[in-house]
């Protein structure tokens, strides 16, 4: 475990190093150019320099042994100075997961210590032209080599793409099919017969190395099946899931912010009919305030997550891995929209920042498993603990928020509740009409329960904080207050969007008749959902003044 003075210590040098040699200037010639600046990111998984990849490792490999949190806190300052870096440098975690979770002792130590000794860049290698999404389509092939009757090796044949750190990696975990199934193999650079393409003309994340790769009769010894058992392959990246989508959500979560931490000090020094943009209403509540409680429950549900994944007696946490995944970096890439709209002419240009960190950020709803991706497996999973508790899972859910509500009745846990009613109610509906055959409605079920899940782990957030016991590493930037304001705002969001979209899709598909209508509005608790956003300016009013730093509350009217 890593103590919280070492993370501070890392994620200060980290930033000090960032400012020092990556500066905005620099970044935006890079990301003209589409260069990867290899030197920067090797100095910092070098171990005698920033050595960040030494925080992953276990001590028994030579690293500090960190775990779910510490990646949390390090992603979101990586991803605060440039996505494209960060996935460059988080590439070599992402490589080694497969290590982490499925090779054999001897194979650990070998290429874990390799990592944490000689900073070796890894790069992971599953997609391929025809297998995203699906990686059950793979085609890369490993065809065993035998002699004496004995496995000695195996011929590696295919091709994959989209692979970060693909023309600079030292080594590769490469997913190919062998006679038992997929499995995983290490590659290393050179290998003859293994090749990479041209690095890909991209979007964003212009300083990642993205690149295809091809193999053509690569071989590798036996020892390079990872576990040493064929057919592991999909299981062992199943197992990793929980973590590196918590991983690939913190970067959404800190370019989010980083966008917006430009918006927000640029309003105060714009000034537009007479007064600064962050003084108008108009402004603040559509581009900033609805933004930071997005953000902020995502964070929210992050950190219970990493907590969970810390604390290790759950198994691999991949939903809860996928809600975080989903809600931070939808909410990453709005922020970083609203971010552009918030410095008008000047956010359309490159000089300012937004527009690249709203390019960076587009590629966290894609890689790891896209939205989609996503809601799919958030939906199918709570699905089954609907049905398996004959409705009530939800139900559960709000009545322990209602009993938090009792001890604080302030953290919006009362709305947070209604909102996961709400939700019992419409997969009930779902359940009784068969709707889930529907993929849309499966899909937007998965939507309506990352909001309302993360409604709740906002409201025990803001509760947890208030008596003090937020975990030693977490996130500060909010004082009680503050954070239960934002948790009533994005209660009141949750809230709404399941009562009234639940309402619209079990509709849509035939779930309820004219005559049941209003029993389901009733069900749903529409009225309570429609009351429960009584104060709500007040409370976005109070947050901007918040975020803003504004000691005395003010009246934003102006136009
Ligand atoms: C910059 C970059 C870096 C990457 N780095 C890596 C890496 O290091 N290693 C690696 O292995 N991969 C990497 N990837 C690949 C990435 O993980 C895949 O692009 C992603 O999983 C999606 O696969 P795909 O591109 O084939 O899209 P597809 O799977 O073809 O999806 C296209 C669209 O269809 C939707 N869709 C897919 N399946 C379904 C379905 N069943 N039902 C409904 N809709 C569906 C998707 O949500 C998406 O909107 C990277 C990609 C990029 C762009």
């Amino acid at each position: 475990m890593i103590s919280k003075k070492t993370l501070n210590l890392s994620l200060k040098s980290l930033k000090d190093f960032a400012k020092k040699r990556l500066p905005d200037e620099t970044l935006q010639e890079l990301d003209a150019r589409d260069e990867c600046p290899v030197e920067v990111v090797r100095h910092m998984c070098s171990p005698d320099k920033l050595g960040i990849q030494l925080l992953f490792i276990p001590e028994e490999y030579g690293g500090f042994g960190g775990g779910a949190f510490d990646v949390y806190c390090v992603c979101e300052e990586m991803a605060r100075i440039d996505l494209g870096v960060a996935t460059s440098v988080l590439a070599t975690m992402l490589g080694s997961d497969p290590i982490r979770v499925g090779a054999t002792p001897e194979q650990k130590k070998l290429w874990l210590t390799r990592i944490a000794e000689e900073g070796i860049l890894f790069a992971y290698g599953a997609t391929e032209p025809d297998a995203g999404s699906d990686l059950g389509a793979l085609q890369s092939t490993a065809d065993r080599v035998m002699q004496d009757g004995k496995i000695v090796g195996y011929k590696i044949n295919g091709s994959k793409q989209w692979i970060s750190n693909g023309g600079i990696a030292d080594a590769y975990s490469i997913l190919a099919n062998t006679p038992s199934g997929p499995s995983w193999f290490i590659v290393e650079k050179g290998a003859p017969g293994f090749k990479h393409d041209e690095p890909e003309d991209k979007h964003g994340i212009r300083l990642s190395n993205t690149a295809a790769l091809s193999l053509t009769d690569v071989y590798v010894d036996a020892d390079r099946l990872l576990g040493g058992v064929e057919g592991q392959g999909l299981l062992q990246a199943q197992e990793v899931f929980g973590y590196t989508r918590v991983m690939v959500a913190t970067f959404g979560l800190g370019a989010g912010w980083a966008a917006l931490d430009r918006a927000i000090p640029y309003s105060t020094k714009r000034i537009q009919a007479g007064s600064p943009l962050s003084e108008k209403q108009g402004y603040t509540h559509k581009l900033i305030v609805p933004n930071v409680a997005r953000l902020e429950a995502a964070r929210a549900y992050i950190e219970e997550t990493a907590e969970r994944i810390d604390a290790g007696s759950e198994g691999s946490l991949n939903t809860e891995g996928a809600i975080a995944k989903y809600m931070a970096t939808e909410a990453g890439n709005l922020a970083a929209d609203a971010s552009i709209q918030a410095l008008g002419g000047y956010g359309y240009t490159h000089e300012y920042m937004v527009e690249k960190i709203r390019r960076d950020v587009r590629i966290t709803m894609i890689y790891e498993g896209t939205s989609e991706i996503m809601e799919m497996t958030i939906s199918r999973d709570r699905w089954q603990l609907h049905l398996k508790t004959r409705g009530q899972y939800y139900h559960d859910q709000a009545r322990q928020l209602e009993a938090l509500h009792a001890r604080h009745p302030n953290v919006g846990a009362d709305v947070a509740a209604l909102s996961l009613h709400a939700l019992a109610e419409v997969m009930e509906r779902a359940r009784l009409g068969r709707l889930t055959r529907y993929q849309h409605i499966l899909f937007r079920l998965g939507e309506l329960i990352a909001f309302a899940e993360c409604a709740g782990s906002l409201s025990r957030r803001a509760a947890r904080q208030a008596e003090g016991r937020l975990h030693e590493k977490a996130s500060q930037r909010f004082d009680p207050m503050a954070l239960a304001a934002l948790a009533r705002v994005f209660a009141r969001e949750a809230a709404l969007k399941v009562g009234e979209q639940g309402l619209r899709w079990v509709s849509a598909a035939g779930g309820v008749t004219d005559a049941d209508m209003a029993a389901f509005e009733a069900a749903l608790g529409l009225p309570a959902i429609h009351r429960a956003q009584a104060g709500l300016i007040s409370d976005m009013d109070y947050i901007a003044d918040v975020v803003y730093s504004r000691d005395v509350k003010q009246v934003r009217r102006s136009a």
